[in-house]
């Protein structure tokens, strides 16, 4: 299993996972254009893009949907109210013919896939993460979630990779100049995910069969990688657990092969 991540953070996210015969990207908050033109610095081929997993409307998740309704024919994923909500959003429609409704808990086969949907707590309609099995690997994508709960927690038990949300430190947050509101939002059970709180979540999730982690949507105001780095490296310390932090404008790739 091969995955990369093409952007990561507030101002777009993108990932990619790929068996080598077929690519599933996990969001589009950046452009048609970028998306190839990343996978293609990778060495990764765009036109093995079959299909894209949403989860949640966010702009920053979402924002090229219409651009890739239109100049693509990948199946997207979603949940009945995120393709609402999506839609809405984007003043665009996902057409039924295109559409593969998941339903958070309800495991879905894709091309021999094993696609998992699971709830976060996060301020979107129906907010969700996904865990995929392929390859004789599993794997999970986690981000935008205000606090580590155990239903989350029971979907990233003995995984080979976990991508995870590691946004803001809480002091940076705090003493840093957004909007009091803003703050708040981020700090609540359904925003984003502190440092301290994502080891908390890697410590539940952690076990001899994890070999890589990638912290995620990093704040580019009130986080800084080292930060990131440094609370995950407590949780790993003794592991032979490689860690790696996605950036918002260099993607990055890693292959994990079957266990
Ligand atoms: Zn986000
Ligand atoms: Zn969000």
């Amino acid at each position: 299993m091969h995955y990369a991540a093409l952007a990561s953070g507030s101002k777009g996210n993108c990932h990619a996972l790929s068996d080598g015969d077929r690519t599933l990207l996990v969001d589009a908050g950046i452009s048609l254009q970028q998306i190839r033109h990343r996978l293609d610095s990778l060495g990764w081929d765009s036109g093995q893009v079959q299909a894209l997993a949403l989860t949640h409307e966010h702009s920053d998740h979402i924002g090229s949907l219409g651009v890739i309704l239109r100049r693509t024919n990948w199946a997207i994923l979603a949940t009945p109210d995120t393709r609402r909500a999506a839609e809405r959003a984007q003043n665009v429609q996902i057409p039924a013919n295109r559409w593969l409704e998941v339903k958070a808990g309800e495991a879905l086969s894709w091309e021999g896939w094993l696609v998992l949907p699971f709830t976060l707590p996060h301020d979107a309609v129906d907010p969700v993460a996904y865990r995929v099995e392929a390859a004789g690997v599993a794997c999970a994508v986690v981000t935008d979630l205000g606090h580590p709960t155990a239903l989350v927690a029971d979907h990233l038990q003995e995984l080979d990779l976990l991508v995870l949300e590691a946004n803001h430190d809480v002091d940076m947050l705090r003493e840093g100049d957004y909007p009091p509101q803003l703050k708040a939002r981020i700090l609540s059970r359904v925003g984003h995910l502190s440092n301290a709180a994502m080891a908390e979540l890697l410590d539940r999730a952690c076990s001899p069969r994890l070999r890589g982690l990638v912290l995620a949507h990093l704040s580019e105001s009130n986080n800084h990688p080292d930060l990131a780095r440094f609370a995950a490296e407590e949780v790993l310390r003794g592991t032979a657990t490689s860690l790696q932090v996605a950036h918002q404008r260099e993607p990055l790739a890693l292959s994990i092969p079957p266990a």
